[in-house]
């Protein structure tokens, strides 16, 4: 019998409203199995989100929790801690149940994204930049472009008129030249309404571009196919996918350690 097949020694999970078919469950799944890991993860499908310490309650091997829509923000009320991640964008997508009792709160979406644009910009330093849309994931973005040491211009894109923000009738021919990164933070374009893409000139856009768009599916958004047709370098969710999973990982795996240390327990 494989290791693997053994009852599970921790649980970790996915928190949400409405999950379907999940990424992160296949995922760690199938990450356990390859590790032989004693582990398992599990789908926390809820209409509210209720006390997370009853829902641990019910499960005691509980020791992670990835949070998504609509909770990234409610859950912050119940925990103990934050990550400066976290704590800046008042987004959790990422929980660590410590053995202690002390629940942390981070924003693995930062550490995916700060990776994926890497790939994207290669080395070339981060030019100035367009987010569009204002929700959580539009947040982990500016985060993560106000923390790069070039310190590029960031303008948020918004249908709603704020304060520091630009409209998409603002984005004209010298805007969109000037901002050489552009940021698709909005669902516009994901599957199955794949025709669907931000509403900006494109014809303004050349290879001196860089556009990324947050969705993974479909694997070129019109957003981007517009874009790479005049030339723009692009990259999809996908990179930012796997690297937010594998930081949630490296979390928990840390504090697993932590515990088999302080107790010398089981490796697995
Ligand atoms: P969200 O809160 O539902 O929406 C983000 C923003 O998009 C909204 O605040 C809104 O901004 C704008 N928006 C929504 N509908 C729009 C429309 N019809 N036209 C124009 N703008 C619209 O979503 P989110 O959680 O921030 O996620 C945004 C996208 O990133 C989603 O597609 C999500 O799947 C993706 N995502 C990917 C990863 C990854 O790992 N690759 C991680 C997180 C999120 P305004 O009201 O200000 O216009």
């Amino acid at each position: 019998m494989k290791t693997s097949d053994l009852p599970p020694l921790r649980l970790y999970g996915l928190l949400g409203r409405t999950l379907g078919h999940s990424f992160s469950q296949t995922y760690f799944r199938e990450k356990f199995q390859r590790l032989g890991l004693r582990a398992d993860y599990l789908l926390f499908e809820r209409a509210e989100l209720g006390q997370l310490r009853t829902l641990a309650e019910a499960q005691p091997l509980l020791c992670g929790l990835n949070v998504t829509i609509p909770y990234k923000m409610q859950v912050l009320a119940q925990l103990d801690a934050l990550s400066p991640a976290a704590a800046a964008t008042r987004a959790v997508n990422c929980i660590v149940l410590e053995a202690s009792g002390r629940w942390t709160g981070h924003n693995t979406d930062v550490i995916g994204f700060a990776q994926a644009l890497d790939e994207l910009l290669a080395g070339a330093p981060c030019p100035p930049a367009l987010v569009l849309g204002s929700g959580g994931a539009a947040a982990a973005v500016r985060y993560v472009l106000e923390q790069r040491p070039e310190r590029p211009q960031v303008h948020t894109v918004s249908r709603q008129p704020a304060p520091g923000q630009l409209n998409y009738a603002q984005l004209d021919a010298d805007v969109l030249r000037h901002h050489r990164l552009i940021v698709n933070a909005t669902p516009l374009g994901m599957a199955p309404h794949v025709a669907d893409a931000p509403p900006i000139d494109y014809s303004h856009l050349g290879p001196e571009h860089w556009l990324m768009d947050l969705i993974y599916n479909p694997a070129e958004t019109e957003f981007l196919r517009r874009g790479a047709r005049q030339g723009a370098r692009t990259l999809n969710g996908l990179s930012m996918l796997y690297a937010q999973a594998e930081a949630a990982w490296d979390l928990w795996q840390a504090d697993w350690q932590r515990r088999a240390a302080a107790t010398v327990g089981p490796e697995v």
